[in-house]
């Protein structure tokens, strides 16, 4: 006799069977045994299959099998092969299998990770993963780190951590008295902080009118001279990691006069933090670790899977005070509750993925992996010394490679051409008002071929661009 509902008895027949569990496994493994070679960007045909999608919200439901059976065939050929070597777009990590390894088992898990109480493991994985992230990135002791989705919601945290100290050292408590009518902050940045930043900021009640914007020089990185001067109501936005050229700011000639000033520094490294791991480019976040606040991507450079942002502060009252939340059933524990480090309340336990990869490469391993990645970029800029018609328009102090040809308009011609011959695939930006191919090497599988296939495409489609 079962007292089953019609769709618990089909749910738990899955759960108790796994065979629904296995296919998905099975479509998985395809996926993974093809994505290193095939075309980084879907077909034009795969492209067309996606309106498969386009049905109404089906009044009954469909069994399992055929809803995961359906996804795979119209879904994994439309997807970009960001996991595959030849991906330079934006600034897209890779991952390494460990990570998708863990994740895949941690989704069996189905962690939340607000508090302690929700999930002992993923609390304690925070905790564990804080201290490591101290170690290796060269961090003060206090500092303690909130999980979130990336670098955006990491500059989020910081920067309202920044609002509620900078504000309660003039004795207003924002969390009580609100924004309107609270004394004057100054939002102090440079002219090539990242949009994530600006958006952040407007969350928080700055607008872009009101900032004092710092100029930058050709590479981006702010000319500590024009530094306005500094007071205790300043918020101070730095960066290590322009998302174009990769330019980090000069942080031994900003950080120390900024702090002697009052103000608080935040930098938003969402992937060129990782310098600070790796032993033959640290020189670049030198003085770094004297800022207030801090914003990292795992899923970027450290080649965790999406998602995974981590945000930094020394200062963990502030942090707190400006995420904090309570509620008459909240319990609280003994350790560490998640949620008082992010914004939101119930997330997934990405931690795991991050503590997976994080074990996985050790100190050496990251350092290794971010130095390839700069290896790699150099050696895309090397290639484009020698071929004919592209100049190399930054110093490839990292990972990021910005060229142009001869003309905005051929530019463009051959970045679209790129695109469609689908060997590697690349993005384009504006540089000192220029457009420009942006390569960004992010991917631990991008090897010396991968780089010499794709300079190659570069070359051809610049041929068939000329005619
Ligand atoms: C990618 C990036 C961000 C935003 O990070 P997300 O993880 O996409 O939210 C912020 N700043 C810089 C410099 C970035 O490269």
């Amino acid at each position: 006799m079962s007292s089953r509902s019609p769709l618990q008895a089909s749910a738990y027949a899955e759960y108790n069977d796994l065979s629904l569990f296995d296919l998905a496994h099975q479509y998985s493994f395809d996926y993974l045994r093809k994505v290193f070679d095939r075309n980084v960007f879907p077909t034009e045909e795969a492209l067309a299959d996606l309106a498969a999608f386009d049905e109404k919200m089906p009044a009954t439901g469909k069994a399992a099998k055929d809803v995961i059976s359906f996804l795979h065939q119209h879904g994994s050929e439309a997807t970009v092969a960001t996991l595959g070597g030849r991906y330079f777009g934006f600034v897209t990590g890779g991952a390494l299998p460990v990570g998708l390894a863990a994740k895949s088992l941690g989704t069996f898990w189905d962690q939340n990770t607000p508090l302690q109480v929700l999930s002992p493991l993923s609390a304690k994985l925070e905790s564990v993963c804080q201290a490591w992230l101290r170690e290796i990135l060269h961090l003060p002791d206090n500092v303690v780190a909130g999980f979130v989705s990336g670098s955006f919601a990491a500059n989020f945290c910081g920067l309202a951590a920044a609002r509620y100290r900078l504000l309660m050292n003039q004795q207003w408590d924002i969390s009580k008295k609100g924004f309107r009518n609270a004394p004057p902050l100054r939002v102090v940045i440079g002219k090539n902080a990242h949009s994530t930043i600006l958006k952040a900021l407007a969350l928080l009640g700055f607008g872009t009118e009101q900032f004092e914007w710092i100029d930058t020089d050709p590479q981006g990185a702010i000319l500590p001279d024009r530094l306005p001067h500094l007071d205790a109501t300043c918020l101070l936005v730095l960066q290590a990691g322009e998302v174009n050229s990769g330019a980090f700011d000069k942080f031994p000639e900003l950080v120390p006069k900024a702090r002697q000033a009052g103000a608080w520094v935040h930098v938003d490294g969402a992937f060129g933090l990782w310098a600070a791991a790796c032993d033959p480019l640290n020189h670049l976040t030198r003085g770094m670790h004297q800022a207030n606040s801090w914003a990292v991507d795992a899923h970027k450079t450290l080649n965790t899977p999406y998602d995974n942002g981590i945000a930094l502060c020394a200062d963990e009252e502030a942090l707190v005070s400006a995420l904090h939340m309570s509620g008459s059933y909240i319990i609280l524990g003994h350790e560490r509750d998640g949620m008082f480090y992010t914004p939101e309340m119930s997330r997934r336990a990405r931690v795991i993925e991050l503590w997976a990869t994080l074990k996985y490469l050790g100190k050496s391993g990251i350092s290794e992996l971010v130095y390839g990645l700069h290896l790699r970029a150099k050696q895309f800029a090397d290639l484009f010394a020698q071929a004919e018609g592209f100049e190399v328009v930054n110093d490839v102090v990292f990972n990021q490679v910005l060229v142009q040809c001869a003309s905005d308009e051929l530019t463009i011609k051959v970045m679209q051409r790129v695109q469609e011959l689908r060997e590697c695939w690349v993005g384009g930006s504006m540089w000192r008002q220029r457009k420009v191919i942006r390569i960004s090497v992010c991917s631990w599988a991008t090897t010396e071929e991968d780089v010499r296939r794709s300079a190659a495409s570069f070359e051809r489609a610049r041929r068939e661009v000329r005619g």
